[in-house]
């Protein structure tokens, strides 16, 4: 399995920044992206800003598909 591809981006409904698939941000034709933890916003109410508040469901999710390698690094 590999880690998905997501570009966390901030919804203008929660002010928090969600982990959104990359491939979902490089679709023109979409009108809303879906999280990974299933939060809903349409494309025009994302912010591309640094993240300050990051969405505790997307965290874990993202964070369950990690190589193994990748989480004994983050732990240093
Ligand atoms: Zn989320």
């Amino acid at each position: 399995m590999t880690a998905p591809t997501v570009t966390w981006l901030m919804s203008a409904y929660d002010a928090t920044w969600h982990a959104f698939p990359s491939e979902q941000i490089g679709d023109d034709e979409r009108t809303f992206y879906q999280a990974l933890c299933d939060h809903c916003v349409p494309t025009r109410h994302v912010e591309r800003t640094p993240p300050r508040a990051f969405c505790p469901a997307c965290l874990v999710i993202y964070g369950t598909h990690l190589p193994d390698d990748q989480r004994r690094a983050w732990r240093c």
